[in-house]
């Protein structure tokens, strides 16, 4: 017989059978080894590896790791494999989809435990705020997901050209574009602004932590209080500097 490790899961921190699984949601590991030749989720400066986001950890217990999945589901029949199989730029959506943006940057944020922030009080204050207001929504413990808004960004380089600034992106930038899959915060080094940042295939989503609401991007937010709503297919020219620090995350495994 195995023995299962417990311990306490992140999210209802209930003392649980934690489930071993993808910090990146499945649906998009899923694809990425369907639309892979090789059936491995690769990392181009390393192909002997897997990449980075592929791997597993125990973070969930299984009714939590539900919550995650019932919203997974949704963002993947409806805006995730529209777009990558059907080429559909334009999509409703419903409440559904700031669930999902903030399931996502609760897991960038759990993944750490909330640490990396020792020599920085004030953004660990504000990322305890966060998680703990987005834990309790994910829940259903408040229907108040907080002040901060999500963004999400489609980038299809094949359509679309980047702006701004782009000298020193990368050569393997396209790689990370199309295929890369990502979850982490983004920090400034001089200043107390940091954003949740994940990467799905061609889709970005960026949270704000400090600030609340993220300065320069137009058109991408994902409203909150209407029901329904639809986001466009947007080009942006602010994705220059979360390209680089993605890419110089996969440098540096
Ligand atoms: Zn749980």
């Amino acid at each position: 017989m195995t023995l299962i490790p417990q311990s306490i899961c992140a999210l209802c921190k209930q003392e649980r059978d934690l489930k071993l699984s993808h910090i990146s949601p499945a649906f998009a590991i899923r694809w990425l080894k369907q639309s892979s030749a090789t059936e491995y989720v690769r990392n181009p400066l390393n192909p002997n590896l897997p990449f980075q986001d592929a791997k597993k950890i125990r973070l969930l217990c299984g009714d939590c790791e539900q919550l995650f999945s019932n919203v997974e589901k949704i963002f993947a029949e409806k805006i995730f494999i529209p777009y990558h199989e059907q080429g559909i730029r334009t999509f409703r959506y419903d409440t559904w989809l700031q669930r999902f943006a903030i399931s996502l940057v609760w897991r960038a944020i759990a993944k750490k435990h909330g640490g990396g922030f020792e020599d920085r009080p004030t953004l660990a204050t504000n990322v305890k705020a966060a998680a703990d207001c987005w834990a309790a929504f994910l829940l259903g413990r408040s229907k108040d997901p907080g002040p901060y808004d999500h963004h999400l960004i489609f980038w299809d380089p094949t359509t679309m050209a980047m702006t701004g600034e782009t000298s020193g992106l990368p050569d393997h930038l396209m790689w990370y574009v199309l295929r890369a899959i990502d979850a982490t915060t983004i920090m400034s080094d001089k200043t107390d602004v940091l954003y949740g940042y994940s990467k799905l295939p061609q889709m970005f989503f960026f949270s704000g932590i400090n600030p609340k609401r993220p300065d320069g991007l137009q058109g991408t937010i994902i409203k909150k209080k209407e029901r329904s709503g639809s986001i466009k297919s947007l080009g942006t020219s602010i994705l220059s500097n979360s390209f680089r620090q993605g890419c110089e995350n996969i440098e540096r495994l």
